[in-house]
């Protein structure tokens, strides 16, 4: 079925539910098409996650952020015949007790409680939870979070279980959330709680972020541990939003070093990008050999963004997803930022066919929303060259040598490969041998390590020993 190699720690790997004693975590994901997919080229099983409600909501007339462009990138996506290469899923709404996952509980009851006539009453907590112009209060604001982060959560879920080799949601990506306050037109951290997923049953996730803005949500969620290495390309400034993310962020504890930044300046072009983007992503992926690997793909890093300040095109931006698709390792993609619905729409749809493996035309296929790709409905626009590129080849070839510096902390690492979560017999068959070579000579040695782990101070991990695996499975 699947030619990347899937390693399944937990007991019952065909269970999405292993993990958890809630009734409300039971898969309930329906196939809508499994029966009509047509397999594509690759073989690769790519798991598509749409709701049909999800482009429904508006942020604000004024406001950049129009979840429309979900919807236009699904009638593009349909309209190229890929759903016919995957298989579609309805995703489920997140609960409310899976986001306070990773979120504060006051912040989970204000988000769920706040609507546009009832604001008056909130409006002294607006500050503490930063909601406001860039995150405002909408109709149906927490519905429409539950929507992603549900996507996201279901995604992760066909990894984990073995039933898929790639899972996208392009409504997911909401990068800057935090664990207690809105940011940057992102009220849930979808790609945390996707994370947390994956973390249940891989050692390693190796999370890559190309919006032009900073991950820094899902960095600073992470910040303190080795299970999870965040890799952001960014403009960076100072200035720009989110104001954070140079290249001496690289984590703290036993997380340092597996936080890394490549930050940019205005108008990088698609060659400039591409060298940075494949030489530092296959150093990180040979020394941190991650289990699985979650890819946001913000289309705002494209040129023309309405926030945007870059020059790339739609082919390299797409080229660093078939860079990293071709690890073969499981995927988790998701959208992100992108304000210039049209290109974000063509971006996704485009991105979509390369993680198919099936090559789409450049004319646009009619359909309902063709009128939005005037003048020249095509899927590859001219979007190159409007900002002046200000990364001279000598700024990129020093910051490659300084991010590619910070890895070679990596290498060697030693106490990375099993930290919390102990192999079991299936487990074992199912890995390669390299694998498992590793894990034998890790083993002993490191169930003790986590023990002591476990007794060490542990405010700063996200991965609670209260919600461990061990003592769900015992509950
Ligand atoms: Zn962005």
């Amino acid at each position: 079925m699947s030619r990347r190699t899937v390693v399944h720690y937990g007991p019952d790997s065909t269970s999405s539910s292993t993990f958890s004693t809630r009734s409300n975590a039971l898969p309930t994901t329906r196939s809508i098409s499994l029966s009509k997919r047509v397999a594509n080229h690759s073989n690769d099983i790519v798991a598509y996650f749409h709701d049909e409600e999800v482009g429904n909501y508006h942020y604000g007339e004024r406001h950049p952020m129009k979840p429309h462009r979900l919807t236009l990138t699904n009638h593009l996506v349909i309209a190229y015949d890929l759903h016919k290469k995957m298989e579609v899923f309805q995703p489920r709404r997140a609960t409310d007790e899976e986001i306070m996952d990773f979120h504060a509980p006051d912040y989970i009851d204000f988000l769920k409680r706040v609507t546009p006539e009832n604001m008056n009453n909130f409006s002294k907590v607006f500050s503490r939870y930063n909601v406001g112009d860039d995150c405002p209060v909408f109709d149906g604001m927490f519905d429409f979070c539950k929507i992603y982060s549900g996507a996201t959560m279901d995604a992760a879920r066909k990894l984990t279980n073995g039933s898929a080799d790639i899972s996208i949601n392009w409504s997911g990506g909401l990068h800057h959330a935090k664990r207690v306050e809105a940011s940057g037109f992102c009220y849930v951290n979808d790609i945390v709680l996707g994370i947390f997923e994956l973390l249940r049953h891989y050692p390693r996730v190796l999370y890559v972020d190309i919006d032009i803005h900073h991950g820094d949500g899902v960095q600073e969620a992470f910040y303190a541990t080795d299970r999870v290495m965040t890799v952001s390309f960014h403009k960076y400034n100072g200035d720009f939003f989110p104001g954070t993310g140079d290249i001496d962020e690289i984590g703290s504890g036993i997380g340092k070093h597996y936080s890394l930044n490549v930050p940019l300046k205005d108008g990088i072009d698609d060659d400039s990008y591409i060298y940075l983007f494949k030489s530092v992503m296959e150093a990180v992926i040979n020394s941190f050999r991650p289990s699985a690997i979650v890819l946001q793909c913000g289309a705002d890093s494209l040129g023309c963004d309405r926030l945007g300040c870059f020059n790339l095109s739609i082919k390299a931006h797409g080229e660093c997803v078939r860079f990293i698709k071709d690890f073969k390792l499981p995927l988790l993609v998701l959208g992100g930022g992108g304000y210039t619905i049209r290109n974000v729409a063509r971006c996704w749809a485009y991105e979509t066919s390369i993680l198919v493996d099936h090559e789409v035309s450049n004319d646009l296929p009619y359909h309902e929303y063709i009128d939005y790709f005037q003048p020249d409905y095509k899927l590859h626009p001219h979007l190159s060259g409007k900002v002046e590129n200000m990364n001279t080849k000598q700024y990129i070839r020093n910051l490659r040598i300084k991010v590619l510096e910070h890895l070679r902390f990596l290498n060697g690492a030693p106490s990375v490969q099993m930290q919390e979560i102990p192999p079991d017999i299936q487990g074992f068959l199912e890995m390669n041998d390299e694998e498992e070579a590793e894990l034998l000579a890790d083993s002993a040695k490191g169930k003790e390590e986590k023990e002591q782990q476990r007794t060490r101070d542990h405010q700063n991990e996200f991965f609670d020993s209260e919600r461990d695996i061990d003592m769900e499975d015992e509950s």
